[in-house]
């Protein structure tokens, strides 16, 4: 079962969900976790696994030959990211923004595309306390996150449990994450932010047919329109984490909340059943 954590906003508690969880099963269930947050990975610092491997992550992005070009301008017609111009006898490539898709060496007519290698970030895996660990690291100043996520997802392990850490808000990144998951937690907090970017986020999910359900953090602050959304759109409540200083001085130091206040466990272990359990339900419906 693939379960992604993610949030429509950063700094909701997506991180203490997601290590949190996978610590919890560890002694359960095979558990792994992929951090896809690949412009900003953080699982580490609260896993601190021991890394054993690591891969350069790269894309194929166009080389021009002037000589074979006619400067027609089709390869900019059919690039959709805008990554390419034709401007008289110039064909500007702008590498930062190809998405490697191949579509221009295609379908030139002249053949005068060629591709070549461009390193964006990292790929690297360990072991944390019998979780398996994988995170990407984008390179500092690019900007294209989807290939390395989709690497590090090609790491899940198809046997036991995958836990996702996705990156925040609701854009490619977030759907290149989430997609293919059994189950999306929804980690959000109980404020008109929360609420804006809770229901942009199930938006994104439902688009993508994939049951979510919501953990609510730091209750104890701001009001019950978050509860209403939830209530209103038949999205359940799977669990509540209190606004507390204890749970906020671990969050600073590092230290994942189920090993600093460890009767947690039990909680995120009723969170995983929960979740097993809908799954469960929707696959049973689905074959009938
Ligand atoms: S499609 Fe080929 S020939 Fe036409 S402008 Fe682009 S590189 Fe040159
Ligand atoms: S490989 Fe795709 S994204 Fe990159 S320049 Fe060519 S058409 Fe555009």
């Amino acid at each position: 079962m693939i379960i992604s954590i993610a949030s429509g906003k950063g700094g909701t508690g997506k991180t203490l969900v997601a290590t949190s969880l996978a610590l919890s099963m560890k002694d359960a269930d095979r558990v792994q976790l992929l951090d896809c947050d690949v412009e900003e990975p953080n699982d580490h610092v609260f896993l601190k696994p021991a890394i054993t491997g690591s891969e350069a992550v790269s894309i194929a992005v166009p080389k021009v030959d002037e000589d074979r070009c006619t400067y027609c301008g089709k390869c900019a017609e059919v690039c959709a990211y805008n990554a390419i111009a034709v401007l008289g006898n110039h064909v500007l490539i702008f590498p930062q923004l190809c998405h490697g898709c191949g579509a221009c060496s295609y379908l030139c007519p002249e053949e005068a595309i060629s591709e070549e290698s461009r390193e964006m970030g990292i790929a690297e895996w360990g072991q944390s306390d019998g979780v398996s660990f994988v995170q990407g690291k984008l390179t500092v100043g690019e900007a294209m996150a989807p290939p390395i996520i989709r690497r590090v997802k090609e790491y899940a392990n198809n046997d036991g449990t995958v836990i996702i850490d996705v990156p925040p808000g609701t854009s490619c990144p977030v759907v290149e994450a989430i997609k293919g998951s059994d189950f999306c937690i929804l980690v959000t907090e109980p404020t008109p932010f929360g609420l804006n970017d809770l229901a942009l986020a199930v938006e994104t999910v439902r688009e993508l047919h994939i049951p979510c359900g919501v953990v609510l953090n730091r209750t104890g602050i701001g009001d019950s329109k978050v509860e209403e959304y939830c209530q209103k759109e038949d999205i359940p409540i799977l669990l509540t984490i209190p606004l507390d200083t204890e749970i906020a001085r671990l969050y600073s130091q590092g230290i994942p909340l189920v090993e600093g206040l460890p009767q947690w466990k039990n909680s995120f272990l009723e969170l995983f059943n929960r979740v097993k359990e809908i799954v469960d339900e929707r696959n049973r419906d689905t074959q009938r």
